[in-house]
């Protein structure tokens, strides 16, 4: 999920997702309209709004502590976390790669709801204890109850939620098989998304109550959220084995850095099948200077083909990450998106390029496993 970048704390990056707003608008608006006008009607319109906005916002505070929670658990076990998005479901901190036991998914799928846990805890107690100012209260309050919501949210068993990410590690430790855990417990997300959705519905038609459109969207989210979980899981699985010798290219041709990108494109990139083509060094120590594809030519000005060069492009050589053939594919994946780039070159003990691999090519060989293979050539008349 890619949102907004916000900022950058114990260095992670935080962005929101347009979602988001969405929740925010929500919640300051229901807060400003029903809650706090109900619970404290001689509040002047403007102080109601100032509190109202100010409960959100600590509500948001509180969302991204939670994440935090996972993600500081997360680089504690040496996954490196890179950056939390807060969108309509609350946050999700994207990790480059999974744990790799049930024991340490569970813990870092609980470390989120233990910050909830103690945020609202601390909320409520203060909310209690203090004598006052009323607004003050007021906020703390809504936010232990807030958070406490939250909890139970998350906590239930159905993933991507954390009380599913539980639920994924226990499956996991009692199959040993971490891919049917994954099955099962998004299966069990669905099903939460499911029920939402019926839940919303019957909200709006017997109760005509509009609230249960709210429902329904949180249900939509959590099903879709669900699906690409098992979908990534399945990929992967259909990645065991494959090595990046499968998935490499070999170049057919070299690109010079200087060549402009109205030759490139004309010349050389023109073919199909061509995507990406190495590009030669521009000092005599380099085996290669950059790798170029096709896409990079979208992505410049069409206007300056005819100035912009190569090399004002392509991937410079310093920023590809480097594999051998014998690199695994889902290493490979991982490496990709932790380097936050689209391709990689291939190179041998020696430093030698043999190939390159280009993110297509995951799609591409994964499409292909999913095709029935042809077992025998088309028959001939005799
Ligand atoms: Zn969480």
């Amino acid at each position: 999920m890619t949102g907004i970048r916000i900022g950058r704390l114990f260095g992670i990056d935080v962005a929101v997702h347009p979602s988001w707003f969405l929740v925010l608008v929500f919640f300051a608006f229901a807060l400003a309209n029903g809650f706090f006008p109900n619970t404290y009607p001689h509040w002047s319109v403007a102080t109601t709004w100032t509190v109202a906005t100010a409960a959100t916002l600590l509500l948001f505070v509180s969302v991204l502590a939670h994440e935090f929670g996972h993600s500081l658990v997360a680089r504690s076990q040496g996954i490196p976390v890179r950056n939390i998005t807060l969108f309509i479901l609350g946050g999700v901190a994207q990790l480059t790669r999974e744990p790799d036991s049930p024991g340490r998914e569970a813990w870092m799928a609980i470390a989120g709801p233990l910050v909830s846990v103690a945020v609202a805890a601390g909320s409520l107690g203060a909310a209690w204890l203090l004598p006052g100012p009323e607004q003050l209260v007021a906020v703390l309050a809504y936010l232990g109850v807030a958070n406490a919501i939250l909890v139970v949210f998350n906590l239930l068993p159905g993933f991507p939620l954390d009380g599913g990410r539980v639920l994924r590690a226990l499956l996991w430790r009692i199959t040993h098989d971490r891919s049917r855990a994954t099955a099962w417990s998004t299966t069990v997300g669905r099903a939460f998304g499911w029920a939402f959705m019926a839940l919303g519905g019957v909200q709006i038609l017997v109760g005509g109550n509009l609230g249960g459109i709210w429902l329904i969207f949180i249900g939509w989210m959590l099903i879709q959220a669900a699906k690409a979980t098992a979908q990534q899981t399945m990929a992967e699985e259909r990645l065991a084995g494959v090595s990046a010798a499968t998935l490499m290219t070999t170049p057919e041709s070299w690109l010079s850095p200087y060549m402009t990108l109205d030759w490139a494109a004309r010349d050389r990139l023109r073919d199909w099948d061509t995507r990406c083509l190495p590009v030669s060094p521009e000092d005599a120590e380099s085996e290669y200077g950059g790798l170029m594809c096709a896409r990079d030519l979208q992505r410049a000005a069409r206007e300056r083909y005819d100035r912009d060069r190569v090399r004002d492009v392509m991937t410079p050589a310093p920023k590809l990450p480097a594999v051998t053939p014998e690199t695994e594919a889902a290493d490979v994946l991982r490496l990709l998106r932790e380097r936050e780039t689209d391709r990689a070159v291939v190179v041998d003990r020696g430093g030698h390029l043999l190939g390159f691999i280009d993110v297509d090519a995951f799609s591409r060989y994964l499409n292909a496993a999913r095709r029935p293979r042809r077992l025998s050539p088309p028959s001939t008349a005799a």
